[in-house]
């Protein structure tokens, strides 16, 4: 009798213990390897596997939101995280929060006592020789591991920090107000221009400083300063610093009054499909509630959906496009495979979701499958695999699950107003979504279990 084909997995936080599991279920032997409990990284505490390191929530449970309908998908495609959070959740409104001991706890058992799951305690700090290794070690993989994987991808294969700045939505941007332009008309106008007069300047910059920041965590402190300054700090250096930076109006007019603002806030289109806007400049500590309440003073952003949230921590990942596939492999080294916040997804669901597909399709290989398994860019999980794994000639940097990932509608809702517009687009794109995924479990080679 021929032993089952093996993986092993390095790190088994949220993708690494859904990337085991999944990898098992199929018949694939798997170690499982982490440092905990003998060695930690500065954020997690715990010695259990599948550890939150801060919230203990899942965000939101309703389709309407990407992380709801993120969640809606995995339950379809079986994931053991989404099935123990939903066993352990404890009231929280519409999101999906847990009672985090007995998560991490549920999740250890089932993997521990999996017949083809080995679990080992150790400090991986190269690269193994031979065999088909997935690596999850997250955001902070532990230094020498960090080193190796720069030493083979090469220096600009991995970033070590993050500091970017929040995301909006197109459709939620009010361009009567913010009005399309170049600096000096110069090249395309590729740039959308929120205007500010003097006493909405004042105001912006008023409640930016009042604003709370996100708790900084020890560990961190260091990296912030060296890295590129946030709004805030460089607001705080007079009232007129940011009107000289990042919000300096010259060369700009603006249409509706034919005169230059006082300030300018700029937005840079941030994917392919034009659906997402970054704010220029805009690399932010402020708490997250605060970056909307805040960011929402902008004329022309009062509606703002936010994609993604302004940054600044430390952060190992790889900048994933063009080096690894939507199957989550090394495309010049296959046997190596990514999943979790390492390839530069953010969060914990959007890392569950990564080790899902990663797992699925190491299995899918180590049995000498000829077919991945690939949600398509119309799903939630396929938006992000494809977001990680496409080269395009903007900065990569993390990403959360958000509606603007999506590959667009081949028909644009027809509503009168912005937001019913919005509304219908999101609705149209959940049932697509939520199709693509019942058919590919019905039709695909990784299912039924
Ligand atoms: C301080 C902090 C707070 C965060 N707060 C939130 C939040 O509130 N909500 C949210 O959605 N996301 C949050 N995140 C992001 C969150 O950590 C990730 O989204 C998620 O945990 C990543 O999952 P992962 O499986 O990729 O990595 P992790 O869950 O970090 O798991 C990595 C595992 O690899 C192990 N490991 C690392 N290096 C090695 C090595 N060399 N050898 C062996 N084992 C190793 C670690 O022990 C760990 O168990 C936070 C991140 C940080 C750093």
């Amino acid at each position: 009798m021929t032993a089952a084909p093996h993986l092993t997995v390095v790190g088994a936080g949220l993708a690494g213990s859904e990337a085991a599991w999944q990898a098992a279920s199929r018949g694939v032997r798997v170690t499982l390897v982490d440092m905990k409990p003998g060695r930690t990284s500065p954020a997690h505490r715990e010695p259990a596997f599948a550890e939150l390191v801060c919230s203990n929530s899942l965000r939101s449970d309703s389709v309407e939101h990407a992380a709801g309908l993120l969640k809606a998908e995995l339950r379809q495609l079986g994931s053991l995280l989404i099935r123990v959070a939903d066993g352990v959740r404890v009231p929280a409104g519409s999101a999906l929060a847990v009672d985090r001991q007995a998560f991490s706890g549920r999740v250890t058992a089932a993997l521990r006592e999996h017949p083809l799951i080995t679990v080992k305690e150790d400090l991986v700090e190269e690269i193994p020789g031979s065999g088909v290794v997935l690596f999850a070690t997250g955001p902070l993989t532990d230094g020498a591991l960090f080193a190796a994987l720069t030493r083979r991808l090469g220096t600009d294969g991995l970033a070590f920090y993050d500091a970017v700045a929040p995301i909006v939505e197109a459709d939620s941007i009010n361009q009567e107000i913010a009005f399309r332009q170049s600096r000096y008309e110069r090249g395309e106008a590729d740039y959308l221009n929120c205007p500010l007069d003097r006493e909405q300047y004042n105001l912006f910059v008023r409640e930016l400083l009042a604003a709370r920041r996100a708790e900084v965590h020890g560990f961190e402190d260091r990296l912030v300063f060296e890295g590129c300054m946030p709004i805030e700090t460089m607001a705080a250096r007079g009232e007129d610093t940011l009107r000289f930076g990042p919000l300096r109006p010259v060369g700009l007019r603006d249409p509706r009054s034919g005169r230059r603002p006082w300030a300018v806030v700029q937005l840079r289109q941030d994917d392919a499909a034009d659906s997402l806007y970054n704010l220029v400049g805009f690399q932010t500590r402020l708490a997250f509630p605060e970056q909307e309440r805040v960011f929402r003073l902008i004329p022309g952003l009062e509606q703002a959906v936010f994609a993604r949230h302004g940054v600044m921590h430390r952060n190992s990942y790889l900048r994933s496009p063009g080096q690894i596939d939507v199957a989550c492999r090394l495309i010049r080294e296959p046997r190596l495979r990514f999943a979790g916040q390492l390839t530069g997804v953010e969060g914990y669901v959007e890392s569950i979701a990564s080790g899902l597909v990663a797992g699925i399709n190491a299995a899918l290989d180590l049995l000498g499958r000829q077919s991945s398994f690939l949600p398509g860019p119309e799903t939630m999980t396929g938006a992000l695999l494809h977001y990680v794994a496409n080269p395009t000639d903007r900065d990569f940097a993390p990403m959360n699950a958000n509606f603007g990932l999506l590959s667009p509608l081949a028909e644009m809702p027809s509503a009168r107003g912005r937001k019913q517009r919005r509304e219908e687009r999101i609705q149209a794109q959940v049932a697509r979504s939520l199709e693509s995924i019942r058919q590919l479990v019905a039709e695909s080679a990784a299912f039924p279990l």
